[in-house]
C-alpha cells in the first residue's frame, strides 16, 4: 500500500512573517528591560534588607517577579518562533500564551508570600516595637519609580508604532510596577513623618495583594485564549464581514480560537446549489481574503452547504 502523505492546513506566510517580525522586536526589548528590572529589584531588596523597610523589600519582590515574567515571556517567545513540525502543523504560538500563564501565576505565588512576610513583621512591630526608619531608604524606591515610568513609556510608545499586543501589555505592567514603586515612596515618608512603623508593614500587606491581583487576571486573560474561548462579538463581526462576500447566501457556524495574537477559523457557509466545485475554490479564495485584510488569521477552514 502506498505511504499516506498529509499536509497541513494552508497556513497564511504573510500572518506568519508579520508573527515572527514581532517576536523578534519583543524579544529585542524584553532582553534589554530585564537587565534595568534585575538592577532596580536587587538595589531595593539590598536596602531593604539592611533598615528592615518591610514596604521597600515589598516592592523589591514585585521587581523581582517582574524579571521572573520576562524571562518566562523570552523563554516561551524562543519556541514561540520555531516553525512547524509534524506534532505542531499550525506552528508553536500558543508557547507564548503558556509563558504568559506561567509569569502570571507565579506572580500571584510572589504576592502570597509577600502577604505572609508583611503580616509576620506586623505582628513582631506589634509585639516589640521597632527604631526609625533611615531616609536611605527613599532612594532606591524613588530611582525605581522613575526608571520605570520611563520603561512604560517607551514600551507604549514602541507597542503603538507597531501594534504589538506583547510590548503593549509590558507597558502596562511596567506602569503598574511604578505605580507600585510611587505608593512605597509614599507609603516610607509617611512612616517617617509619624514614626508610627505599622504604616510601613500594612502598606506591605496591601502591595502583596496588590501583586497578587494583577497576578490574577494576567492568569485568566491567558486562561481564556488557552481554553479555546473566543469573544461573542469578534465572532458576530466575522459573521457580519463573511455576509459582504457576493456568493455567500448565509452562515451556518462561524468558530474561531485564538493561536497566539492570531486566529485560526472554522466556518459553514451556505451558497447556491448549483455552485461547481471550481467555484467553492474561487469563493474560498475571496473569503480567505477578506477575512485577512481584517483580522490576523492564521488559516481557517471552509465548509459549504446548500442553502
Ligand atoms: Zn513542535
Amino acid at each position: 500500500m502506498a505511504k499516506i502523505r498529509l499536509s497541513g492546513p494552508l497556513i497564511s506566510a504573510t500572518t506568519t512573517a508579520a508573527n515572527r517580525m514581532k517576536i523578534k522586536r519583543a524579544q529585542h526589548w524584553l532582553s534589554l528591560n530585564l537587565g534595568l528590572y534585575v538592577l532596580i529589584a536587587g538595589i531595593e531588596l539590598l536596602v531593604g534588607w539592611q533598615t528592615h523597610a518591610a514596604v521597600l523589600l515589598a516592592d523589591g519582590e514585585n521587581n523581582v517577579t517582574g524579571s521572573f515574567a520576562t524571562i518566562l515571556l523570552l523563554v516561551g517567545l524562543h519556541f514561540a518562533a520555531k516553525p512547524s513540525d509534524a506534532y505542531h502543523v499550525e506552528g508553536h504560538w500558543q508557547f507564548e500564551s503558556l509563558a504568559v500563564f506561567l509569569s502570571g501565576l507565579s506572580m500571584v505565588l510572589v504576592g502570597l508570600n509577600c502577604i505572609w512576610l508583611a503580616l509576620r513583621q506586623t505582628w513582631s512591630v506589634w509585639q516589640l516595637g521597632r527604631g526609625t526608619l533611615s531616609g536611605i531608604v527613599l532612594y532606591p524606591a524613588g530611582a525605581s519609580a522613575v526608571i520605570l515610568l520611563v520603561e512604560a513609556g517607551l514600551n507604549h510608545w514602541q507597542g503603538q508604532r507597531f501594534s504589538d499586543s506583547a510590548l503593549l501589555a509590558s507597558a502596562q505592567d511596567y506602569f503598574s510596577d511604578a505605580v507600585t514603586s510611587g505608593v512605597t515612596v509614599l507609603a516610607l515618608c509617611l512612616t517617617m513623618v509619624t514614626h508610627w512603623p505599622l504604616i510601613d508593614t500594612l502598606s506591605a500587606v496591601g502591595l502583596g495583594s496588590y501583586i497578587c491581583w494583577t497576578g490574577g487576571q494576567i492568569l485568566s486573560r491567558s486562561a481564556a485564549k488557552l481554553s479555546n474561548g473566543f469573544d461573542p462579538e469578534r465572532q458576530v463581526g466575522i459573521a457580519a464581514l463573511i455576509l459582504t462576500v457576493p456568493g455567500v447566501q448565509g452562515i451556518k457556524a462561524v468558530h474561531g480560537r485564538y493561536v497566539g495574537d492570531s486566529i485560526v477559523l472554522e466556518l459553514a457557509i451556505q451558497v447556491a446549489p448549483q455552485l461547481t466545485v471550481t467555484d467553492t475554490v474561487r469563493l474560498r479564495q475571496q473569503l480567505c481574503q477578506r477575512l485577512a485584510s481584517q483580522e490576523s488569521l492564521l488559516y481557517c477552514w471552509i465548509e459549504f452547504w446548500p442553502s
